[in-house]
């Protein structure tokens, strides 16, 4: 049997990098990036030394980058000692960067806030300075449940400078969801709001972590401390709750930060759930800061003039590594944001880089293909109608790309004179680890390119054998890498399971499905639980999504298999259009033309057998398509699986319908 995954499409599409980016990038062309990824591979304690000691600043220097005596529990820069916090704020004060602007936040209603380094500083100090007051201490876990806000950065940063181990949870979930996070990370303590503000609605946070507590089992949480979002009136437990500025009123404006091992767990946060129960990720202190750091600086190219803006919320790993510290401990301004894309109307975004004119932008593909919808359908809120001319570099997270979105994102939002950078990265890896480099990598459409200096990626076969170019197979990483997830918190078997299976001798399996083409490029194919298998042959479902949303009336697609007596498997997609939902005599005639479009670009075996159209697709609460569940609708049965973290169970219903 082979575990092969076949590769059907064809991307011929290659953009060299811009000369003006190459000129001044921190990684210049390709010899300068060769240059380290054989740094890495001669030596790579050496690399990681030499990474570690010029990066961070210690307050007890390391001897040993990498200790492997308990792999695959691996342990970075251990016996030295830092404080993260210390290393996003205080390294900066004795600098110009401490009156620099380090967030720039935008309220739901597009009032704006300005706090520079010096006075965040200033507020995380307080913060930490009132946790201590109240006996909190390093190593206990806090939960954090709050909108996007300055005070949700100073809350985690405050954590960080205390050791308190924190587990934010995203401001969108139930208070079921939230309830199991506090219970299976034991904490002492909830930070939350009153209420969240999105897209013009006020939304309760207190009431949800009242009724959370209320269900039993968190009898270790002493306090809920709340930030006064919108001052709406929240029931009260006298003794237990208190107001985030009364913690924080008359406290020090200075507080000395804790000197940590490098390997003291940093924070813990669940995964998106895409293919199963969500899983607990800890990471650490050092390492994960490292890397963290050394992306902002080789990936999206950190200059001191640039404005910086990653859409991600804080209650995901991209909004930990890319907005909590990435970019502070690089000293960037940057643009936090409480909203939604589509308040007041789709130009949000396009609206708030031309006011505040971001440079460097970073988003999901979800968010574009919903972009694309909308301003194909209203021409008002299409990017070409703002400014967008500060851009130099384009990011995208989350999910593959497809080409076309891609494409659109290139040329509509950047005008064709950024690079789109398709980083491919994970909540376990903690930073990025496939992506491009601004100033060096030739680009292709719907490729995340090639690997970090240091990152050792591979696509294998179960036996754990290399693949052929151009042939699918698993993505795995070989060596250890600074920011690594270390543990399932609670769960180390399930941590050995799903990451370290005995077959692959040790590497870091990803869960992804992925080929190399004969540029050594990386293409992500999705995900390994989602593998097609049709008359016999395997294909992932990157590739026929992609052709599905290159058809001109597509928004969005998945593709998933179904039992089928003669071709083993069927292929089931599910379509958003552009346009509304088509009538059944009209959903008909486009579901032919669609399955034409399919035979034509790929072959008639990835011809989907049955097309369903929805307003939208099932998808985590960070905005991934759950095919998993789809699978269950394409055959007509029950959903018995975890669904914590489902944003919109009633499109279930929508899509359980055939055309
Ligand atoms: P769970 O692990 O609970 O199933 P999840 O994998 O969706 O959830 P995350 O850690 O948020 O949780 O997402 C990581 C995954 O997202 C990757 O494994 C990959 O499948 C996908 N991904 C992220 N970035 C990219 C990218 N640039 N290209 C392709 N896929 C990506
Ligand atoms: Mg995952």
């Amino acid at each position: 049997m082979t575990t092969e995954i076949e590769s059907v499409l064809v991307e011929n599409r290659v953009f060299p990098p811009f000369e003006n980016l190459v000129k001044h990038a921190n990684i210049s062309g390709m010899d300068a990036y060769r240059a380290l990824c054989d740094e890495a591979d001669r030596d790579p304690e050496a690399f990681w030394t030499r990474l570690g000691r010029e990066n961070l600043v210690w307050t007890k220097p390391f001897t040993r980058a990498l200790d492997e005596s308990e792999a695959p529990f691996f342990h970075w820069y251990a016996d030295g000692e830092m404080n993260v916090s210390a290393n996003c704020l205080d390294r900066h004060l004795n600098t110009p960067v401490a009156d620099k602007v380090a967030l720039i936040f935008e309220a739901d209603d597009g009032k704006v806030e300005h706090v520079t380094y010096r006075q965040l500083h200033a507020r995380v100090c307080e913060f930490a300075n009132g946790l201590k007051a109240l006996g909190y201490e390093a190593g206990q876990r806090a939960v954090i449940y709050m909108p996007m806000s300055v005070e949700a950065v100073v809350a985690m940063q405050a954590c960080a400078r205390l050791g308190i181990i924190h587990s934010v949870v995203f401001g969108g979930f139930s208070s079921k969801s939230l309830h199991e996070r506090i219970v299976d990370v034991q904490a002492v303590l909830v930070i939350t709001a009153d209420e969240q503000v999105r897209g013009g609605k006020k939304i309760p946070l207190k009431p949800a972590v009242d009724e959370a507590l209320g269900f039993g089992g968190c009898e270790t949480v002493s306090k809920v401390i709340v930030y006064r979002r919108t001052g709406s009136e929240v029931a009260w437990k006298a003794g237990r709750d208190l107001w985030m500025h009364e913690v924080c009123a008359g406290q020090a404006q200075t507080c000395e930060p804790v000197s940590l091992s490098g390997e003291h767990p940093l924070f813990i946060l669940y995964t998106s759930g895409s293919t199963g129960k969500p899983k607990g990720v800890q990471h650490s202190t050092a390492g994960y800061l490292l890397w963290s750091l050394m992306t902002m600086k080789w990936t999206f190219d950190a200059k001191d003039s640039d404005v910086y803006w990653c859409t991600a919320d804080v209650g995901w790993v991209t909004g930990h590594t890319y907005i909590t510290y990435g970019p502070l401990a690089a000293g960037l301004t940057q643009v936090v944001f409480e909203g939604v894309p589509t308040y007041p109307d789709a130009g949000r975004f396009w609206d708030m880089i031309q006011r505040h004119k971001v440079t460097v932008f970073y988003t999901a593909p979800t968010a574009i293909r919903s972009l694309i919808k909308l301003a194909e359908s209203t021409p008002t809120v299409h990017p070409r109608e703002y400014d967008l001319r500060s851009l130099r570099i384009l990011g995208s997270v989350g999910e593959p790309i497809n080409p076309e979105a891609w494409m659109w994102y290139y040329t509509q939002v950047g005008g064709e004179r950024c690079p789109v950078l398709d980083t491919w990265w994970q909540t376990e890896t903690g930073a990025h680890m496939i992506t491009p480099l601004p100033g060096a990598t030739p680009l292709k459409p719907g490729s995340c390119t090639l690997p970090l200096p240091g990152i050792a990626a591979a696509v294998v076969d179960e036996t754990g054998e290399e693949v052929e170019r151009g042939k699918g197979g698993f993505l795995v990483i070989k060596r250890p890498w600074p920011s690594m997830v270390r543990t399932i918190w609670g769960d180390p078997e399930r941590f050995k399971k799903s990451y370290f299976p005995p077959e692959l001798k040790g590497w870091y399996l990803a869960g992804d499905g992925a080929q190399r083409d004969t540029d050594g490029y990386f293409w992500i194919m999705g995900r390994i639980d989602d593998v097609l298998n049709v008359s016999g042959h395997r294909l992932g479902t990157m590739e026929v999504e992609s052709v599905l949303v290159a058809h001109e009336l597509v928004a969005e697609a998945a593709v998933v298999g179904r039992p089928d007596d003669t071709t083993g498997e069927a292929l089931v997609a599910f379509v958003v259009l552009k346009r509304s939902l088509p009538e059944r005599e009209e959903a008909m005639e486009i579901a032919k033309q669609l399955r034409d479009w399919v035979s034509k670009e790929i072959g008639p075996i990835a011809k989907p057998k049955d097309i369903r159209f929805g307003e939208n697709l099932p998808k985590t609460r960070s905005g991934k398509i759950m095919r998993r569940l789809l699978r269950v609708v394409a055959k007509g049965e029950e959903i018995t699986q975890d669904v914590s973290t489902l944003e919109n169970p009633a499109i279930l219903q929508q899509l359980s319908q055939s055309v």
